[in-house]
């Protein structure tokens, strides 16, 4: 079969990337550094509103360095999303903190503020809270911030999958203390590969700079009193994001109408339920995903594998819960009802990802969602 691959959400160029990596050749600022990383991270910045940014070679990278401008350290407890991707919590790890998981709630399958809340009964006094907005839906901040706010627990949004989402008007990735951004291949923009710290406050988006440059002092003679990264985006890899950035308004409300279509088209199927809004913001829509009723007899791999015999179309499974994963089994989680059942696990069991690339013709949407209804 050689049917053209439909996919769940990859690259979409359009030419000005191009333009800015040439310059880069054409300067021979081919190097990290230079002025397309510079504009990068003020382009970000102004777009985001985010006051200041230190552009990075991946989200992944961006959440460690927020973890070690907090100093945790062995042992430390640290409150994560549990329905996310593993690089949310991998660097907690990678400082030897202990992940604390935290369940989703159904409004938004974000962090459950009822579960944070819980949390903190059994440990009062964790090192930072990550939050994550799942799919590009904003998470309930003004109840999670509250919460952080009232125990001096700094925030961490993980706004990897949702560049260009507001809550209440502002962007998220800005509410926190400290925010991360992902451009790797899949997301709502890519560079590629990379990410972004940002913050409000100018000293840590410079201490951040300097770390991940392998944190030499500003001496002649190579020295160091910390311990630095290579964690720097390069001045080509920053060319894609600044000409990807110039679209990434014309991809959300591509994202938008993927949605709205998904929406509408399975409206009349009780047994079909969208992946939640929440009211109080507008997400970016990076991936539409669905949960499947229980008692509905169709279950997430019949329709992955449906749509991947039919279409040669790609779907994936909702992230499979951190507490669930083999490596994070000795951690600690905690369950937004509090009687053992999990709202995260629910979800899992339940859901999938639609195809939710943008480049996706009429033509492939009215066959996705005809593939589909035949299951119910
Ligand atoms: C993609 C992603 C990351 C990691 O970003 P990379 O740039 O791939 O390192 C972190 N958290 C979430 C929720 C993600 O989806």
């Amino acid at each position: 079969m050689d049917k053209k691959r439909i996919y769940l959400s990859s690259p979409t160029m359009h030419g000005e990337e191009q333009a800015f990596v040439q310059e880069a050749f054409d300067t021979n600022w081919v190097a990290p550094l230079g002025p397309n990383v510079n504009a990068f991270e003020k382009e970000m910045a102004e777009y985001t509103g985010c006051g200041h940014a230190a552009a990075l070679s991946s989200g992944t990278a961006a959440i460690h360095m927020a973890l070690r401008l907090l100093d945790v350290k062995r042992g430390d407890v640290v409150f994560v999303s549990d329905l996310t991707f593993s690089a949310s919590c991998n660097p907690i790890v990678y400082e030897n903190g202990a992940p604390v998981f935290i369940d989703a709630e159904p409004d938004t399958w974000n962090m459950s503020p009822e579960a944070l809340k819980r949390a903190y009964e059994k440990y009062p006094n964790p090192k930072a809270v990550i939050c994550v907005h799942l799919y590009g839906t904003p998470a309930k901040l003004d109840e999670i911030m509250e919460i952080c706010a009232a125990h001096g627990t700094p925030l961490v949004e993980d706004a990897a999958e949702s560049l260009g989402s507001t809550y209440r008007g502002k962007h998220t990735g800005t509410f926190g203390k400290y925010g991360i951004y992902s451009f790797n291949g899949n997301k709502i923009i890519t560079t590629s590969g990379g990410g972004m710290f940002v913050s409000a406050e100018e000293a840590a988006a410079r201490k951040v700079t300097f770390l991940a440059t392998q944190a030499r002092d500003p001496a002649r003679h190579y020295q160091h009193s910390e311990i630095g990264y290579n964690y720097r985006m390069s001045n080509v890899t920053a060319g894609i994001g600044r000409g990807q950035l110039l679209h990434l308004e014309e991809h959300k409300a591509k994202k938008r109408e993927i949605y709205r279509r998904y929406c509408e088209a399975f409206a009349d199927i009780p047994a079909i339920q969208m992946n939640p809004m929440n009211p109080d913001g507008e997400a970016n829509n990076w991936l539409s995903g669905m949960a499947i009723a229980a008692d509905s007899g169709v279950t997430p791999d019949m329709v992955m594998d449906v749509l991947e015999r039919e279409l040669n179309a790609e779907s994936r499974p909702i992230w499979k819960p951190m507490h669930l994963q083999p490596v994070f089994a000795e951690y600690d989680a905690f369950s937004h009802y509090g009687d053992g059942r999990s709202v995260c696990e629910d979800i899992f069991a339940r859901g999938l990802c639609l195809p939710s690339d943008i480049k996706n013709t009429e033509e492939e949407m009215e066959a996705i969602i005809r593939t589909v209804k035949g299951l119910f």
